[in-house]
C-alpha cells in the first residue's frame, strides 16, 4: 500500500486536487479538512458527514505528521528565548527557536526554523556548519516545525525566519514550497511580509529566488566581512563569487520599491570589529542599495573563534557604521545561555540535560521578521 500523503506538504488547492483524483468521495470537504488540520494539528474528520467508507479512504490516503518534541530549553527572564529540538521520522534532529517580541505585532514571537539537517556552507563561526550537510528537509518538515511549535508547544508564532540549521537557498525548491504553504490562507496564513529568508549567498541562489517572484518576501544576507580575504576565511562560500558578485546579485534583487535588504553582521571581537571593517561594510551596502545592518553580538559556542563582544565594543562598531552612513539596528543577543544564539545551532550536546548545551542555538545570519521594517526579532543570529 502507498504511504499516506502528508497534508503539511500540500497547499489547500493541491489537497483539493489530489483528493478529487484519488478519493471515491468527500473531496468537496478538502478545504474544511485542511483548515481543521492547521487549527488542531491533526486530521480531524469528525462531524463532517463523511460515510465510513469515505472516512477510511481519507485516512488511508492522507495523514498529518507533526514532529516529535525531544527537548525544550528556555532562557530565564520574561523575554527569554526558547528552543526546541524536534525529531524527524528518520531519526534526525532539527532545532527551532522562539524569540519573544515584546511590543511586536500582537505581542507575538518570531520563530526561527531550519531548512536542512546540517549545512554544507562551513561558516567558521557556526556550529551547524561544523556538522556538514546530512540532508535537505522536505517542505512538509519545514511547515511541521511551525505547526508543531504552535500546537504542541503553544508558541505564538507571528513571524517566521529561515535562520535555523541550514542554508535555505541550498534547498530552495522545498523552502519555496514551504513558504507558499505557510502563506496559505486556509492554513497558517502567514503574509509574505512576516517571512524572512536568511542566506549566506551561495552562487545563483539569489537569482533563483528572485525568479520565483515572491515580491513581498523578506531577505537578509549574512555578510560578516566586507573584504574578500576576511569573508573567504569566515564564510568559505565567498570563495566562489566574491563580494563583488554577491553585491551585484543583491543589487538586482529588489522586486518592490520599499524593499530593504537585511545585512547581518555577527560581531566577532578582533575579527570583524575594526574601523576598517565598518568602512568596508558600508561600502558593500552602498553598492547594494537600501540596507539595514543588523548588528548581532557573537555568542561563543562549543568551539569559539572569538569571545563575546563587550557592550562598549558593540556601541563603538555601531557608531562607526552610522558615521559611514549605514542604517543600523542593534540586536540584543538572545538565546546564548541555551545555545540558541548566533552561531550556536547544532552544537554537540555537552550537558547532562541535553538541551542547554545541546543541539540548540542559532547559526549565523541574523533575523529580519518583517520586511520593510526588517529587524523585529533580530539578534538571535543564525542561519
Ligand atoms: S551560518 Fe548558515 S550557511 Fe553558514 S554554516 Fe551556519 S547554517 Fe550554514
Amino acid at each position: 500500500m502507498e504511504e499516506p500523503i502528508d497534508l503539511l506538504g500540500l497547499s489547500s488547492q493541491e489537497l483539493g486536487d489530489v483528493a478529487s483524483r484519488i478519493l471515491p468521495s468527500g473531496a468537496g470537504l478538502a478545504g474544511q479538512i485542511y483548515s481543521r488540520a492547521y487549527e488542531k494539528g491533526l486530521l480531524d474528520l469528525a462531524g463532517l458527514g463523511l460515510s465510513p467508507r469515505s472516512e477510511s479512504a481519507w485516512r488511508e490516503r492522507f495523514d498529518l505528521r507533526l514532529l516529535r518534541v525531544l527537548r525544550v530549553a528556555r532562557e530565564g527572564g520574561e523575554d527569554g528565548a526558547e528552543k526546541a529540538v524536534f525529531g524527524l521520522a528518520d531519526g534526525g534532529e532539527i532545532e527551532c527557536v522562539r524569540i519573544p517580541m515584546p511590543g511586536g505585532r500582537g505581542g507575538k514571537s518570531t520563530i526561527c526554523v531550519s531548512s536542512q539537517l546540517g549545512c554544507r556552507m562551513a561558516c567558521a563561526f557556526c556550529e551547524t556548519g561544523r556538522s556538514g550537510l546530512k540532508r535537505n528537509l522536505a517542505a512538509a518538515e519545514i511547515v511541521a516545525q511551525v505547526l508543531t511549535a504552535r500546537v504542541s508547544l503553544g508558541w505564538d508564532c507571528g513571524n517566521v525566519v529561515f535562520m535555523g540549521m541550514g542554508e535555505c537557498l541550498d534547498n530552495l525548491s522545498e523552502v519555496a514550497r514551504a513558504v507558499c504553504i505557510l502563506g496559505d490562507s486556509r492554513g497558517l496564513g502567514f503574509s509574505m511580509e512576516r517571512i524572512t529568508l536568511c542566506t549566506c549567498g551561495p552562487g545563483g541562489g539569489i537569482e533563483a529566488l528572485r525568479a520565483l517572484g515572491l515580491k513581498r518576501l523578506n531577505l537578509s544576507i549574512s555578510l560578516n566581512a566586507g573584504n574578500d580575504e576576511k569573508r573567504d576565511a569566515l564564510m568559505p562560500i565567498n570563495r566562489g563569487l566574491g563580494l563583488s558578485g554577491l553585491a551585484s546579485s543583491l543589487a538586482a534583487y529588489p522586486m518592490r520599491r520599499n524593499f530593504v535588504l537585511g545585512v547581518n553582521w555577527c560581531l566577532l571581537p578582533g575579527l570583524n570589529d575594526s574601523r576598517t571593517d565598518a568602512r568596508e561594510a558600508a561600502a558593500f551596502c552602498a553598492r547594494v542599495g537600501r540596507c539595514l545592518v543588523n548588528l548581532i553580538p557573537y555568542n561563543p559556542g562549543s568551539s569559539p573563534i572569538a569571545r563575546a563582544p563587550e557592550e562598549a565594543e558593540i556601541e563603538r562598531f555601531a557608531s562607526w557604521l552610522e558615521e559611514e552612513g549605514c542604517a543600523v539596528r542593534r540586536r540584543t543577543s538572545r538565546g546564548g545561555s541555551i545555545m540558541a544564539g548566533c552561531g550556536q545551532l547544532g552544537a554537540p550536546r555537552s550537558g547532562p540535560n541535553g538541551p542547554s548545551q545541546a543541539r540548540m542555538g542559532l547559526t549565523g545570519d541574523g533575523v529580519y521578521p518583517r520586511g520593510d521594517v526588517q529587524g523585529e526579532g533580530a539578534g538571535i543570529g543564525g542561519h
